[in-house]
């Protein structure tokens, strides 16, 4: 179940930095402040989600940007 819920998380996140980012973007594009901050709230959901949820089944702790086999701070394995 941590498994999959990891991977749903790093799912999620990822999607939501795509869609900020391009939504950020379009608001620098066509200088619209409203799709700017958006694309901000966009990021900043995705990274709170990513804060908080993608740790370690084991001992709680952070796992960091990329996708890891084991948690670098306990070693219990991850996938
Ligand atoms: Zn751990």
């Amino acid at each position: 179940m941590w498994k999959d819920s990891l991977h749903t998380v790093r799912s999620v996140v990822a999607r939501l930095y795509l869609a900020g980012g391009c939504v950020l973007l379009l608001g620098v594009c066509f200088k619209s402040l409203l799709l700017w901050a958006v694309g901000v709230v966009i990021l900043l959901v995705g990274l709170v989600i990513h804060l908080r949820y993608y740790r370690c089944p084991a001992c709680g702790k952070f796992l960091g940007r990329d996708a890891v086999a084991h948690c670098p701070h306990c070693g219990s394995k991850i996938r």
